[in-house]
């Protein structure tokens, strides 16, 4: 992951997550979370409440220690393909980076390996991956409970998502619109 302008990282960051696993240690406020909320926006994230945050602008770097606020935020997140994406044209790619831009005027840019897109296009690349919004490779704190209290029909969300079968119920509803 390649971060720039993103909430605590003013510099540009650039970050491994090799094989295995892998933890962020540090002492409190020192940016952990702020980790994960950029994977999560480049992801496409939507609601700047799930991201810890009052407006989507609140990502960007406000300043610190007598540093200017950044003008734009940008987020890459480079991932391998192990054969989950089967949209195309990305399917046979064994890498994928997604980008994300958010410019102070409110402006933002989608990238899918540096050639703009449509979040919409994002969403699709990762539906069925178990990477797409809502899905269930973030955990975080409260979503086991969340999970043991949904109802019946909305643990069958993450169930559907899980066995792959969320791409062919969006094609559905959308041949059922035409
Ligand atoms: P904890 O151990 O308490 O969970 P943490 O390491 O997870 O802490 P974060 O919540 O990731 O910490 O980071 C919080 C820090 O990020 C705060 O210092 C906050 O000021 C800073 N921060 C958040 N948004 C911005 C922004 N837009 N610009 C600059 N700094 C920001
Ligand atoms: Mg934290």
């Amino acid at each position: 992951m390649d971060i720039i302008g993103f909430k605590s990282f003013a510099d540009r960051t650039i970050m491994d997550f090799p094989e295995g696993l892998c933890a962020v240690v540090g002492p409190n406020g020192c940016g952990k979370s702020n980790v994960v909320d950029a994977v999560r926006w480049a992801l496409g994230e939507q609601s700047a409440r799930q991201l810890r945050g009052q407006s989507m602008e609140d990502v960007i770097f406000n300043g610190a220690d007598g540093r200017k606020p950044a003008g734009l935020a940008e987020v890459n997140v480079v991932f391998e393909n192990d054969g989950s994406v089967t949209a195309e044209p990305y399917a046979g790619l064994s890498e994928i980076m997604v980008t994300r831009r958010l410019y102070r005027n409110g402006d933002s840019e989608y990238r899918i390996n540096k050639m703009p897109c449509r979040l919409k296009d994002i969403q699709q690349v990762l539906m069925d991956t178990g990477l797409g919004n809502r899905a269930y490779a973030i955990i975080e704190q409260g979503r086991v409970a969340a999970f043991i209290e949904a109802k019946p029909i909305e643990r069958r969300l993450w169930v559907e998502e899980a066995a792959g079968i969320t791409r062919f119920k969006n094609q559905k509803k959308v041949s059922l619109r035409k």
